[in-house]
């Protein structure tokens, strides 16, 4: 069996953790253990100045390798193309990705020196595994120092419309980075198109068969293998003791009412603003929900250095002072709003006290937070999702109901339908859901992922 090598920007948890952290990190090292293995990335630390010192922590069969960045490649890779260009602009929000060449420089010259410090520790028959927008040039840089290994892409987040994508100046430099790998890997069909469409419309590509498509020269595995969860477990520790005194916790401060929940970083690309509206619209356009019905919303503020993140939290705290000013009541907040993170266990208690999962990203990869909420509900009386048709997730959970976040009225609307769905209907719905959960979940994506790179061994 081959070693795996699997590059992300950040690194674990193991052990332990990686369970309180939940699937990807678990399906990841299980896969290092199986096969024994590198996992190589960014420390998360920033010191003063580069240094391509590697810190190794090992495993047993697994072994972690980190670095630091410098102040100056954190701000330009990271917070600059990463997260203020590519992030952006691949969730269609061209409008917000600002492009910068020293940002693009510092995205390459890092993964330049990832690669570097790496390229000693490779062996010929490794398998390496890059993930997401991070690390996009990581393969190419590797095939110029001389690297022939297999080598995959799997890309956790949207891939944009090519009229979307060309509006980046580098657009072609990146795509033709891509094609150092030897599988490309999405989360779904439309984003697997998307990519082929760019191929043939930008760079005069050829489709060779259903999973090839060739370009710049070289021939490559283009497929879509959506990311599941740990099913199993999640639905485990959402009936565990733990969980169920978080869920009784949970009632008690209901009185009764009942509770629709959002679980998400704070994020412009989750269609938070719009949610609220569209909760605000559910009182206004059906008032027998007022004083009863609560909408909980669990987000912690994620990547603060950026400033867009920080005009949505103000928004929030707008429209959300405005609901509950509006509506409240002495003894019911129509809206409560929480900032902060929680423990897996207590998130599945949370959702399980839910009746209704409100998910509604304007674009979003897959949304996993929709799949947790579908695995942990009660089999015998679980809750409904309510979830947004641009979410990766929403291929194969077609039993939710299905939502456009940009339009108010019918998210307030399906709200109704789901505070009043009956529970046989409920029932039918979490089944296929639970069904689809189960067979497509985090070990099948890793499995699939690694045989197609495999290949013909
Ligand atoms: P993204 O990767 O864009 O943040 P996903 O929905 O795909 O969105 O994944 C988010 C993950 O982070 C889920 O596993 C979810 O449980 C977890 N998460 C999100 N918000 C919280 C929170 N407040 N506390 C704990 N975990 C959270």
């Amino acid at each position: 069996m081959r070693r795996l090598v699997v590059v992300s920007n950040r690194v674990g948890p193991v052990r332990a953790a990686a369970k309180a952290a939940g699937g990807l990190a678990v399906a990841l090292v299980d896969a290092l253990r199986e096969r024994g293995g590198l996992w190589f990335g960014w420390s998360g630390k920033v010191g003063e100045r580069f240094s391509s010192r590697i810190e190794k922590v090992e495993e047993g069969p697994l072994t972690l390798l980190t670095m630091d960045l410098s102040q100056e490649d954190f701000d330009a890779y990271y917070n600059g193309f990463a997260n203020q260009t590519l992030w952006p602009l691949f969730h269609y929000r061209v409008d917000l990705s600002q492009f910068d060449r020293a940002h693009f420089e510092g995205y390459n010259r890092v993964n330049a020196r990832f690669a570097q410090a790496l390229l000693p520790r490779l062996e010929p028959d490794d398998l390496i595994w890059v993930h997401d927008y991070h690390f996009i040039p990581f393969a190419s840089q590797l095939r110029s120092m001389g690297c022939e290994q297999r080598m995959g892409y799997f890309l956790h987040i949207p891939f944009p419309a090519p009229e979307i994508l060309v509006t980046l100046p580098v657009h072609d430099s990146l795509v033709r980075a891509l094609f150092s790998y030897d599988l490309v890997g999405f989360q779904t069909e439309p984003d697997r198109i998307a990519f082929i469409n760019y191929c043939v419309q930008e760079t005069g590509g050829r489709i060779i068969d259903d999973y090839h498509v060739e370009a710049f020269g070289r021939t490559i595995q283009v497929r879509a293998f959506p990311i599941g969860i740990d099913t199993e477990n999640f639905a485990e520790l959402a009936a565990s003791a733990g969980a169920k005194d978080r869920c009784v916790r949970m009632s008690d401060v209901l009185h009764g009412q009942i509770q629709i929940i959002g679980v998400d970083r704070l994020d412009y690309t989750k269609g938070l603003p719009e949610r609220f509206r569209a909760f605000e619209r559910l009182l206004e356009n059906y008032p027998e929900n007022r004083g009863g019905v609560t909408l909980m919303q669990v987000a912690p503020t994620s990547r603060t250095d950026v400033e867009d993140y920080v005009d949505i939290r103000n928004e929030l705290e707008g429209i959300s002072g405005n609901v509950n000013g509006r509506f409240g009541e002495f003894d019911w907040t129509p809206i409560r709003y929480i900032g902060r993170s929680f423990g897996r266990k207590a998130l599945a208690g949370l959702y399980r006290a839910s009746k209704v999962g409100l998910v509604t990203p304007l674009r979003d990869g897959m949304n996993l937070v929709a799949k947790e909420y579908v695995a942990a509900q009660d089999p015998e009386n679980p809750g409904a999702l309510v979830l947004s048709r641009f979410a990766g997730a929403a291929r194969q959970l077609d039993s939710a109901v299905i939502v456009n976040p940009f339009d108010t009225e019918g998210v307030a609307e399906a709200l109704q339908r789901s505070l009043r769905m009956p529970r046989p209907e409920r029932l039918d719905r979490w089944h296929s859901m639970m069904g689809c959960l189960r067979r497509e979940n985090v070990d099948k994506w890793r499995n699939d992922f690694l045989a197609a790179l495999r290949g013909r061994e």
